[in-house]
């Protein structure tokens, strides 16, 4: 066993650092208040080439392994949750399906592009009245010849308000549940095709998120994403399992930013003759960050190590990510208590990471879903 990162991963994650301390990090107050999307740092990061990171050389990527680009996810996490939202949704769910199912001329339309900065891409699974539960998608797709007419809606689509590209979810058979699934392509400007509200939401600000209607579009049948209808879910397996260990390590940035800005309080702020950093009952919440963060972070990168092995780490990465969110989930809440009053206040920091990790409970599936199935295979022995 060997749990160290090679040099060349050493010195991409101080890459990585440098720009998101430099361009970033000075953005990130501005983004959360403002709510607004940075194209600045969209193209800025799409020119110095991150967002092909996954993707093939021929199509402009830099065909780095899973560990390498976890680096570069974890430490983008350390700027704006907004910005960062945005961003993992183009390289990973928004532009997956297109790479690994497109035909050339598609990949040459919109991956691309995509990896460019110059397309903005979308995943669309959620809808009004089925998020967990798959099986009761009921936005549809119905074979016409040549093509396959989409009927449906959308809702809590990152990046949706702004996108070119959307990967969409659809059933070509009701009535087979989880396996009628299947991915469509649509385009920005297909008839039919209409960007409806936009959410305002509690953190990740800066990430345009909304509803997307489909009414009756019409679209070519290779923009169906896949060898076979029906087996969406399937597909989707091995980008889950990367999504899971990209939010896990979102969550151990999210919670290390907390806790430092929470350090810099503690060793300043006096109360009864000594500042609180002395005291033990603060100390144990550094302490108790400090244990849960370095074992989230060892059980994370152990999974995306068994992602670049081809292992099966289904269970494993839900695992990891579950254990990630709550530990971080504790240290923004202990980052709060902390700062006290202080962490009631919009003038400090504490609040802005107690509303951006909240995300973090629905990326990759809820709680309860991911225990509910860990629990289930667990007594199945
Ligand atoms: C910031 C943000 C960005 C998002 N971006 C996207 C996006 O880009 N694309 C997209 O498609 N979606 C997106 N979503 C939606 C997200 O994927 C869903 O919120 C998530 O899948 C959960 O679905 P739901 O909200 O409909 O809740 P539901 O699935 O309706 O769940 C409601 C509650 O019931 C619980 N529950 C459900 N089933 C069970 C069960 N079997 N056992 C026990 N409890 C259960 C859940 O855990 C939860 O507590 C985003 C959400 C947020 C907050």
């Amino acid at each position: 066993m060997d749990f160290r990162f090679s040099d060349e991963q050493e010195f991409f994650r101080s890459q990585v650092r440098d720009t998101v301390d430099r361009l970033v990090r000075p953005k990130v107050r501005e983004i959360d208040e403002k709510d607004v999307f940075p194209r600045d740092l969209w193209d800025e990061m799409a020119r110095l080439g991150y967002f092909g990171l996954r993707h093939e050389e021929r199509w402009g990527g830099m065909g780095a392994d899973t560990v390498t680009s976890m680096i570069f996810f974890e430490e983008l996490a350390r700027g704006s949750a907004g910005f960062f939202m945005s961003v993992t949704v183009q390289m990973l769910m928004g532009t997956y399906f297109i790479g690994r199912f497109g035909s050339d001329a598609m990949k040459e339309r919109v991956l691309a592009p995509a990896i460019e900065g110059r397309k903005v891409t979308c995943i669309c699974f959620t809808e009004d009245q089925s998020g967990s539960d798959l099986a009761g998608t009921r936005t549809s797709a119905t074979r016409d010849g040549d093509s396959w007419i989409l009927n449906g809606n959308k809702q809590w689509i990152t990046n949706g308000p702004i996108c070119d590209v959307a990967t969409v979810m659809a059933t070509t058979d009701p009535k087979a549940g989880l396996k009628g699934l299947s991915f469509f392509l649509v385009e920005d400007g297909m008839e039919g095709f209409r960007k409806g509200q936009v959410f305002h939401k509690l953190g990740t600000r800066g990430a345009p998120t909304g509803e997307l209607v489909l009414d009756h579009v019409k679209v070519p049948a290779d923009h169906h994403l896949g060898e076979e209808t029906g087996k969406g879910l399937e597909y989707s397996t091995d980008i889950l399992n990367h999504v899971r260990v990209m939010t896990g390590l979102a969550a151990c940035s999210i919670a290390e930013e907390a806790m430092r800005d929470a350090a810099g309080f503690a060793r300043g702020r006096v109360a009864f003759g000594s500042p609180i950093a002395t005291y033990q009952l603060i100390r144990e919440k550094f302490g108790r960050h400090y244990a849960k963060r370095e074992a989230a972070r060892t059980l994370l990168y152990r999974v995306a190590w068994m992602i670049d092995q081809g292992l099966e780490c289904r269970r494993e990465a839900m695992a990891a990510k579950w254990f990630a969110t709550e530990a971080c989930l504790e240290s923004v809440d202990e980052a709060t208590r902390i700062y006290a009053g202080n962490g009631f206040s919009m003038e400090y920091a504490p609040q802005r990471f107690f509303r951006d990790a909240r995300f973090l409970l629905s990326g990759g599936g809820t709680h309860e879903v991911l225990l509910n199935f860990l629990g289930s295979q667990y007594l199945r022995g």
